[in-house]
């Protein structure tokens, strides 16, 4: 195992710096850095410039317009566009859907969907998630019924992050109902623009609504839009979600937060003196930044697995745990240093208008972020799930 860079790999974070030096636009750098809200424009706009570079899809093979990236160029990517504060890639389309389709999907549905995927023609959603159906995924009761070319789909999918701006979404849906849970369920493409579906809107703790409900009622949806075999959704669903788990430690978002807690702990006062010299402050900094350190080798570690052909197992859950927790603790830590700064969240700051932030040190939305962020350890797989992965693995026991 070798956890040192090559020439290559260091030659390679040269010229992604240049490319994001030169090509990030200024006021995306901005609201990333502040925490606020991108807007459908921004990120089509993120994306488009990637499209250009040929960057947009660094996990796609070359046959399918992607950068056919290896683990350690993926890893230095996302360390320099956290860093440079870059936008996050929508995921849905590219890193969720696009390697089922890739794997699972028909030539024709590959030949149709991809490009647009890549070209920002259709925005994807993920409808997994029903009112009862989270952690327990397999007892999602959205139907599909077979009517001739079509599926007919009632039911109700839930947690659709960024639905509002999607004209696309990929359902797990029921199609058997006298079988084993897992051995009913279909994966099926929906037009968002069909009649009976209706997106509804969930305003969260921060106050941003970027989750909705997506309501079926007798959706038309025409056969030809079913990813492989009917009943086989399970197998597709479980591919897509080990892709949902990639960049999970977020080391370089870890280490642009920890940036911006130094910066506010240095210039805010406690006891006469900077906070950053208060000993109970400055131990749980340190304790955080030492966790970082090790997440990152321990991350690394399990790139240099990857990159030797390795498939990551449980590490991932071990990363998405620790990962998660590092975040929250330094949202927290934020929110600490920027005291009562941190108190009016207002949503003008989040949206990016004309208000005037309370504190140069944009302090605005250090409340909202906190907020927001409890949801990385629930998403994508609790933590209490990972934990679970975990025993069951390491331990031959679990649930
Ligand atoms: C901000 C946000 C965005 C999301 N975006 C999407 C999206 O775009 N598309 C989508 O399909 N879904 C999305 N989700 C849904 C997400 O995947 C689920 O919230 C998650 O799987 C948990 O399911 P649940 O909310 O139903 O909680 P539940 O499964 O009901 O869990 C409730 C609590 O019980 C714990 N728990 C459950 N089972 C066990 C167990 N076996 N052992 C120990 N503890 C357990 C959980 O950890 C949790 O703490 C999103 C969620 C959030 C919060």
């Amino acid at each position: 195992m070798d956890l040192s860079y090559t020439d290559e790999e260091k030659a390679f974070r040269e010229d992604v710096r240049a490319f994001l030096d030169e090509k990030l636009p200024d006021d995306l750098r901005d609201k990333v850095k502040n925490g606020q809200e991108l807007g459908k424009d921004g990120h089509e706009r993120w994306h488009a410039i990637l499209n250009e570079q040929g960057w947009l899809a660094p996990n796609w093979p070359k046959k399918f317009g992607g950068a056919e990236w290896n683990a350690v160029q993926r890893h230095i990517f996302e360390e320099e566009a956290a860093a440079a504060s870059a936008p996050r890639i929508v995921p849905f389309g590219l890193a969720m859907l696009a390697p089922v389709l890739q794997k699972f999907g028909s030539k024709e549905q590959q030949d149709h969907w991809l490009p647009r995927i890549l070209s920002g023609e259709d925005w994807w959603c993920q409808g997994y998630s029903e009112p009862g159906a989270g952690s327990d995924l397999a007892s999602l009761k959205t139907t599909a019924v077979k009517d001739g070319d079509n599926y007919i789909v009632n039911g109700q999918k839930t947690w659709t992050t960024l639905g509002q701006h999607a004209n696309m979404i990929f359902c797990l849906v029921r199609t058997d109902k006298d079988v084993k849970q897992q051995e009913g369920i279909s994966f099926l493409l929906i037009d968002m623009d069909t009649p009976g579906i209706e997106v509804r809107p969930i305003v969260l703790l921060d106050g941003g609504a970027e989750v909705n409900e997506v309501w079926f009622t007798d959706v038309k949806v025409p056969a030809e839009n079913l990813v492989g075999e009917e009943n086989k959704g399970w197998t597709y669903a479980k591919y897509l979600l080990t892709h949902e788990r990639t960049n999970i430690a977020g080391v370089g978002f870890s280490r642009a937060g920890l940036q911006a807690v130094k910066r506010i702990a240095k210039s805010e006062m406690a006891g006469g003196r900077p906070l950053i010299e208060n000993p109970h402050f400055a131990a749980r900094v340190a304790q955080v930044e030492i966790d970082l350190m090790a997440m990152s080798t321990t991350n690394l570690r399990i790139i240099s697995k990857a990159a030797a052909g390795t498939a990551p197992g449980v590490e991932s859950s071990m990363l998405k745990i620790k990962g998660t927790i590092i975040r929250q603790e330094i949202n927290d830590l934020a929110r600490r240093a920027a005291g009562v700064y941190a108190i009016p969240f207002a949503s003008e700051a989040v949206e990016g208008s004309n208000a005037v932030l309370p504190d140069p040190l944009a302090a605005g939305p250090v409340a909202a972020q906190y907020f927001n962020n409890r949801k990385l350890s629930i998403f994508g797989g609790s933590n209490e799930i990972q934990r679970q992965i975990i025993a069951k693995t390491t331990l031959g026991g679990g649930q």
